[in-house]
């Protein structure tokens, strides 16, 4: 009797640890969201709204063109915010651009 509670206790112990695994490794890959100061997002024209782009520094750009329709947007389709690989660490908004959109496929 106290061997299957001590293996219950355990398993509990166990399942816990994985249940925390799982939550810390989400928190990590959400981050802080990516704010248009920062130098790399400036280097890249990033906006967190599309439609705010220099039309004239990026004539390529379209509005139709956001994050959530990027190659590179790792959010699902109703996340307002995702990671992106050129910004590690950090979410984009998927209503913004940058020069380095392309797209999904
Ligand atoms: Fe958005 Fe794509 Fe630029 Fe990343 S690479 S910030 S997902 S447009």
């Amino acid at each position: 009797m106290k061997s299957i509670q001590r293996r219950t206790i355990l398993l509990q112990v166990a399942g816990a640890g994985i249940g925390l695994l799982a939550l810390n490794s989400t928190a990590a890959a959400a981050g802080p969201k990516l704010e248009e100061s920062d130098p790399v997002a400036t280097g890249l024209g990033y906006r967190e709204d599309s439609a705010k782009v220099d039309a004239k520094k990026f004539p390529k750009h379209a509005p139709t063109q956001t994050c959530a329709g990027c190659q590179l947007f790792q959010g699902g389709p109703k996340d307002a915010l995702g990671g992106c690989p050129l910004f590690a660490g950090k979410q984009v908004a998927a209503g913004g651009w940058c020069s380095a959109w392309n797209k999904k496929a």
